[in-house]
């Protein structure tokens, strides 16, 4: 058995800002259903790529390994107050005396199923509200000290300084937990190999130079070949030189960001360290993202049955303030609001959009004007456009079931989960051909039409012209009945479960092992 130690900021259904928590959440459980341990590479050659496998069926199948699982993966995360509030096992496994200006303590904790490392250091994360923004919405002023910090405190659970706790592997999570590899690499004596997993470019933990001298790293750690970025520490860069191996969430961003358009300025670190570089899809969970079990929506439903959907489109019209009218083609979208989603382009073509008689449920938070503007639109165009401003699961679940189309119109997205659970719910999604929305929607294109594959329609490049003809093209579709109800039912049988991904990840951990061996 592989004993793995994930590091992240964010842990579903603990502490959740995007996709990053939900892969967090997701990927030990279904690591622990890859497969007895000695079996995994057998599942992962095994896996077919081609065949349209519905989850259900799978998670419903695949047997659980849990007492002899080929992967076992503990998850080691800040002590936030959410995180500490959904503790009720908790016992203390180590104490740091001084931790980055402060004591701290390692709980080790099961928690929804999952296998928990707390660090718990109150004078870093015992902060109410954002984990990263303060109350007047900018970023803590010492969190690279606070990440820092979970990097060292990881790096020294990963060496097996708690007795009766080792690891084969630390893999890191996104910036917040890159230190973990950085710190690791720089221990002298036996190690766990290292992953780092990036889950978008656009966020690296960059912080002044002045930091270094406080990271207790040798100065050998501040080069060009190490943390050092224009004369500035950065984490993402320390971790993606130091990893062994590194993955991202679809095998469209690995190839993009090894250029200059989607690099962020890090695209020459990953050209050089391209050998060791690649993309795993993200997968979804079963268990929370499934229509015929969702608790959370008005209306249960599946493939077979999905006479009951209509109730969740009614309710999501209600819900939004749109006018009742089950033919109207109803759009979704749930979103962090910010240039990365493309959404400004959107607002751009609503005039369009409401005159062609479509309607728009968007629910997100993110930049203020960019909120504005979409209250403002829903005023405007009031019955055809509805908004809810902030951050809500419920109505997330109720846009997947009740919308027939959502709506992803990312410059660059490196996985995205909205458009694989649009998928799921038989919501048709329409997205950018950029990272994994194009890896994960089949255009409905002629011939994908005529083979009878297409899922969804990608529209390309980004801008406010292609999202208007990609619009026009799913309003011809909607008026082509049997066309739409098999791009539909095409979406919600395809495989959007961890299955594949998991066993991808298996097979990479295997890698290192023999590469450590
Ligand atoms: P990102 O991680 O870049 O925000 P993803 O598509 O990978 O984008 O993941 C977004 C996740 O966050 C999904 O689970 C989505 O349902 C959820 N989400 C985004 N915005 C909201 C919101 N305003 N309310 C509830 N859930 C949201």
């Amino acid at each position: 058995m592989i004993r793995v130690l994930a590091v992240a900021s964010e842990i579903y259904p603990l502490l959740k800002t995007g996709g990053l928590g939900d892969v967090v959440g997701a990927l030990p459980l279904a690591l622990m259903r890859a497969g007895p341990a000695g079996t995994a590479s057998s599942v992962a050659s095994s896996a077919k790529p081609s065949a349209p496998v519905a989850a259900a069926s799978v998670m419903a199948d695949a047997p659980t390994f849990k007492t002899n699982p080929a992967v076992d993966v503990t998850t080691m995360i800040p002590g936030y107050p959410a995180v500490l509030a959904a503790l009720t096992d908790a016992i203390a496994v180590h104490q740091f005396a001084d931790l980055f200006g402060g004591p701290a303590t390692v709980l080790r904790a099961n928690a929804a199923s999952l296998e928990l490392l707390v660090l718990d250091a109150p004078h870093l994360y015992a902060r109410a509200g954002s984990p990263y923004l303060g109350a007047d919405g900018r970023e803590w002023a010492d969190n690279g000290m606070r990440f820092a910090a979970l990097g060292a405190a990881a790096a020294a659970i990963g060496r097996g300084v708690v007795p009766g706790l080792t690891f084969d592997i630390v893999h890191a999570h996104d910036w917040q937990a890159a230190m973990a590899v950085v710190y690791l690499h720089f221990h002298n004596g036996p190690r766990p190999g290292t992953v780092i997993t990036i889950h978008n470019m656009a966020f690296q933990g960059r912080y002044p130079a002045a930091l270094f001298p406080r990271l207790g790293l040798p100065a050998s750690a501040f080069s060009l070949n190490g943390l050092e970025f224009h004369g500035d520490v950065n984490f993402l860069k320390g971790g993606l030189s130091y990893a062994d191996r590194i993955t991202t969430v679809s095998p469209g961003y690995a190839r993009e960001i090894t250029g200059v358009e989607h690099g962020m300025g890090l695209d020459g670190v990953l050209r050089h360290h391209s050998g060791i570089l690649t993309g795993i899809l993200n997968g979804i969970d079963d268990t929370v993202w499934n229509p015929a079990t969702d608790l959370l929506l008005p209306a249960r439903y599946s493939r077979g049955k999905m006479g009951k959907r209509a109730d969740n489109k009614l309710a999501l019209q209600q819900q939004m303030g749109l006018e009742e009218n089950p033919d109207a083609l109803l759009i979704g979208v749930i979103s962090r609001l910010t240039s990365q989603k493309g959404l400004d382009m959107l607002l751009d073509r609503l005039d369009t959009l409401a005159g062609d008689g479509l309607q728009l449920a968007l629910l997100g938070s993110g930049e203020p004007e960019l909120e504005q503007a979409f209250v403002a639109a829903a005023e405007w165009h009031l019955g055809s456009v509805g908004c809810v401003i902030g951050y809500d699961e419920t109505v997330a679940h109720l846009i997947q079931a009740g919308s027939d189309a959502l709506l992803v119109p990312s410059r660059f997205e490196p996985c995205g989960l909205t458009q694989l659970y649009a998928l799921r719910y038989g919501s048709v999604p329409v997205v950018s051909r950029v990272g994994g929305l194009a890896d994960s929607v089949i255009d409905a294109n002629e011939a994908a039409l005529a083979a009878g594959v297409a899922t969804g329609i990608q529209l390309w490049p980004a801008t406010p012209e292609a999202l208007q003809i990609a619009l026009d093209r799913l309003q011809t579709l909607w008026r082509d009945k049997p066309a739409w109800a098999q791009v539909q039912r095409n979406g919600m049988a395809a495989d959007v479960s961890w299955r594949r991904p998991a066993a991808q990840y298996v097979a990479l951990y295997r890698s290192l092992l023999v590469a450590h061996s």
